[in-house]
């Protein structure tokens, strides 16, 4: 009996694995692939994706391993540097190919104690209850108190289910691969300079000695399962930019649509959905791996409270009552941002408009606020504006505020040096008089960063550790 087996190890997976480890919950991942995948997808980490790295201790080794850009330009490739004094001691983009960022967060959780075992795919689940009977593709049924779902875009947990994935289908594919050219990297950046200016939707990019990552739009919608001829990629590259640079020798070669879709409910029973699994969007703006490792975040210490047995039920609940309407504004703003990539006069206009807004500081502010998630505030009832807020990685008298959050647990800074976490001390942390940068009394945090509370009344204080920690020792 596990106390939670996660079906998927890809970001979200792994990342929920280490988060729920760290409150000793035990947990088994189970993945269908014998073998990480082969082709090398460069995706962009945004602000809060690295925060949250640094909050656990992860970022050092997931710097080595990628290499830093400018925070802006990302809202539909509307080239505006991003605007000054950014609030986060992380103000760029991580570019890093996405098996190597899945397997750093998987060696992370398997370090901290997770179980993963590839070749393992889940094809049914019973729930009664007591927990989950998960069945895999070789017939072997596995028991859990909960199962999560990080099983991607056409997750099997959610359709076992059957929860709706309402949306729209895709109405444009693109075709992304690797493969050498045939013509001088000159000829490539001239023709390239012309034809881009008018349609964004295409590129290709050196990638190490001839290689060339190339994406260009596909001649219709057709099924992913089957990845696109060499062919293909000639054919529509000719249509979009008169030639096919000679394009040959494809090192993998694969599509992607545009589908917009969104889970109805993230949880049932003894059983959610995580990341892909429960929302898919276009990837402009490269928002999906970050939003699913953001809800592996929210969604982890919840999990294991309920596993524990602190607090009431309703705690797991706030899982979907704070993530779906994140998910919902990253859908509409890749809607958006898909509208502004037309070639048509009338999108074209818009984006021309939209380009001269977003010299105003405050537009521009908002939509990389958006766009890097560091603009989340959930609804944690009324109070002050950075109540439901991340606190960003303030200093503190001991060091940096995030090197405070490793293990996982909440944080109250107490600038009156009167309150105390009492019962709750082996969840939640102390820090004393921490800094002159928070100008409110007393802050409490919860395990994701998130300010679960601001005030000075002790009584107050308690009422809400009750809320977000349960029950006291
Ligand atoms: C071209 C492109 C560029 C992108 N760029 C970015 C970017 O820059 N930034 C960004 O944030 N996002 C980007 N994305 C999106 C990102 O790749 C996904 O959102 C991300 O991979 C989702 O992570 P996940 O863990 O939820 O699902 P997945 O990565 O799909 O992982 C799901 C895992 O579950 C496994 N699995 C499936 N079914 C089962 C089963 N039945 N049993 C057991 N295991 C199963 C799969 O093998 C897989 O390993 C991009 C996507 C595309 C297509």
């Amino acid at each position: 009996m596990f106390d939670v087996i996660i079906a998927g190890c890809g970001p979200t997976g792994a990342v929920l694995a280490a988060e729920l480890r760290l409150h000793d919950v035990r947990v088994l991942v189970l993945e269908k692939e014998t073998e990480p995948v082969s082709f090398v997808r460069i995706v962009g980490l945004h602000i809060r994706s690295l925060e949250l790295m640094a909050m656990r201790g992860l970022l050092e080794r997931i710097l080595e391993r990628g290499r830093r850009r400018p925070a802006g330009a990302y809202f539909a490739g509307i080239d505006k540097p991003a605007p000054e004094g950014l609030d986060s001691a992380y103000a760029y983009l991580l570019g890093i190919p996405q098996p190597v960022i899945v397997h750093l967060l998987e060696e992370h959780a398997i370090e901290l104690g997770a179980q993963v075992r590839r070749g393992c795919a889940v094809v049914a689940l019973q729930q009664d209850a007591d927990g989950v009977t998960v069945e895999l593709a070789d017939g072997k049924q596995l028991r859990t108190r909960y199962l999560v779902g990080c099983d991607g875009a056409r997750s099997t947990v959610r359709k076992l289910l059957g929860v709706g994935f309402p949306g729209e289908p895709s109405r444009n594919d693109t075709l992304m691969g690797e493969l050498e050219v045939g013509v001088p990297r000159e000829e490539i950046a001239a023709r390239m300079a012309g034809i881009r200016d008018t349609d964004k939707r295409w590129w290709l990019r050196p990638f190490g000695e001839r290689i060339y990552s190339v994406v260009v739009p596909a001649a219709g919608v057709s099924d992913r399962a089957q990845p696109p001829t060499l062919e293909e990629f000639r054919q529509q590259l000719r249509a979009v930019a008169g030639t096919d640079f000679g394009v040959h020798s494809p090192r993998w070669l694969s599509r992607f649509g545009d589908a917009t879709r969104l889970a109805e409910r993230y949880r049932v029973g003894r059983v959610l959905l995580a990341g892909d699994a429960a929302h898919i969007h276009p990837p402009i703006g490269g928002q999906g791996l970050n939003l699913g490792v953001q809800d592996a975040f929210n969604l982890g210490w919840k999990l294991a409270a309920q596993i524990r047995g602190w607090v009431p039920e309703t705690l797991l609940d706030t899982y979907q009552a704070e993530r779906h309407p994140v998910a919902e504004d990253v859908l509409d703003n890749t809607r958006a941002q898909t509208e502004l990539l037309c070639t048509e006069p009338g999108p074209k206009a818009v984006r021309r408009l939209l380009t001269e807004l977003m010299d105003f500081d405050e537009v521009n502010r908002y939509l990389i606020e958006k766009i890097t998630a560091i603009g989340v505030r959930y609804d944690f009832g009324a109070g002050p504006e950075l109540l439901g807020r991340r606190l960003p990685d303030i200093d503190v008298k001991q060091g940096h505020l995030y090197g405070l959050l490793h293990r996982g647990r909440g944080l109250l800074l107490d600038r009156t040096e009167r309150l105390t976490v009492g019962g709750w001390s082996d969840r939640v942390g102390y820090l004393a008089d921490p800094t002159a940068a928070l100008d409110v009394p007393c802050v409490l945090l919860r395990p994701d960063g998130h300010v679960a509370w601001i005030g000075d009344d002790q009584r107050d204080l308690d009422d809400h550790l009750y809320r977000w920690f349960g029950t006291p020792n």
